[in-house]
């Protein structure tokens, strides 16, 4: 199968997941460039006008406008799209526009969506807010209770929507078990998988229908630009996600997608490097606290689960301190290294008072029912040295008054 790049898939599906994230998608131009090039352009020109009526039509390849798809674009979309396993990506904007297309692009009106209650806070917005203005209902349910999915799902439910990890209290959902149950109820399963990252967690082999990144986080993973990324199969993108996505507007931009195609190459070693570190401070942190929270952790409340999908623990640690948000914000304001800041999957480390940032839209009774209290703090471990992280959590403790 040729792709949008001109290239045969059936060689790139082949390699390990090492070698994909560093050349899947790749096209030279005809100048031989060894790194992809930047297609900074809005559209394209065509020989003759018949030429350009033929690309209008779909019966010729090449590029019509950048709204539709870029050279660059194209690039990440395939390199994504191989190392998911899906048959199609579409990058967008930033991760919100991908999480919306994922559910706008083939809801109506009258159709009925179940979707866990602990998301990150925008996508919680839009089941809260968004869907139901335009008709679309929508149940919340604990993502980690099976039957809540079985019981919620109506004769017009078309999807179920949840992340796992969940942001931010890393609680953990049975990606087989809820996809098998969305699809007795013919619904389809989208996954927000942005905190396991494509490194760590396979959902479409789990049976998810569609997965959706923020590739803001570790993508980029060096703070530097926003996007998103949708995968999906064929059908659904022809009948749904293609006409929203270039009616709509939502594209990623070039320069955008060019970094992100940088970002992908040494991804895998940068999750893996994070990984090893928010064990580490995982460990030096439970020696003072009695609430730290790491999947990969044994006293992880759903650690067998976890590792049974995921294979290894991601990147953030999340922590409770006993003093609530007096204390929470000691901790954070005592930081020499760690940032304040509410990015995550980032190479500089960062920690986050989701009650007082990410979450405070929500209701306090909501925020209570996830489980985001005052004094809950999240951290991104990022790539410096740990030997620094722990000193640096550990002075800050010390500030804050945990002994
Ligand atoms: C950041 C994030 C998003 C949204 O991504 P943006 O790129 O900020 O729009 C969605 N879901 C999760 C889990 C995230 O962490």
């Amino acid at each position: 199968m040729k792709d949008r790049t001109g290239k045969d898939r059936t060689i790139s599906s082949n390699w390990a997941r090492q070698t994909q994230m560093v050349r899947a998608g790749s096209m030279r131009s005809n100048l031989d460039e060894m790194s992809e090039a930047l297609f900074l352009t809005s559209g394209f020109a065509y020989e003759t006008a018949e030429e350009a009526e033929a690309r209008f039509d779909g019966r010729a390849e090449g590029f019509t406008y950048s709204r539709q798809t870029n050279p660059t674009v194209a690039m990440f979309e395939e390199r994504m799209a191989v190392l998911e396993g899906a048959e199609v990506a579409r990058a967008t904007g930033t991760g919100m526009a991908a999480m919306t297309a994922s559910l706008l692009a083939g809801l109506k009106a009258g159709d009925h969506v179940v979707g866990a209650r602990a998301l990150f806070g925008s996508c919680r917005w839009l089941l809260d807010e968004l869907l139901p203005r335009y008709g679309i209902e929508t149940t919340l349910v604990d993502g980690r209770d099976l039957d809540a999915w079985k019981a919620a799902a109506t004769s017009s439910t078309k999807v179920f929507f949840l992340e796992t990890p969940a942001n931010p209290t890393l609680e953990i959902i049975d990606l087989k078990a809820v996809a098998d149950i969305a699809h007795e109820n013919d619904a389809l399963l989208v996954v927000d998988n942005v905190f396991a990252t494509p490194v760590l967690q396979r959902p479409m082999e789990l049976g998810a229908d569609i997965v959706c990144y923020s590739a803001t986080k570790h993508i980029d993973g060096q703070g530097r630009c926003l996007g998103g990324v949708v995968l999906c199969d064929k059908k659904f993108d022809e009948d749904f996600l293609y006409p929203y996505y270039r009616h709509t507007g939502c594209a990623m931009s070039p320069f955008n997608a060019w970094v992100m195609l940088k970002g992908l190459e040494t991804l895998s070693l940068r999750v893996r490097a994070m990984c090893d570190s928010a064990e580490t401070v995982a460990a030096a942190m439970a020696d003072r606290l009695s609430d730290v929270r790491h999947p990969a952790r044994k006293d992880f409340a759903q650690h067998t689960l976890a590792m049974s999908q995921m294979s290894r623990g991601g990147t953030m640690v999340v922590t409770e301190l006993p003093g609530g948000r007096e204390q929470a914000f000691a901790f954070l304001n005592a930081l020499e290294i760690i940032d304040i800041s509410n990015n995550l999957g980032d190479s500089r480390s960062i920690a986050t008072h989701p009650w007082s940032t990410t979450h405070k839209a929500l209701a306090e009774d909501a925020r209570l029912e996830l489980g985001i209290t005052p004094g809950l703090l999240r951290l991104s471990v990022g790539l410096e040295d740990p030997t620094d992280l722990v000193a640096d959590i550990a002075r800050a403790l010390d500030t804050a008054g945990v002994r």
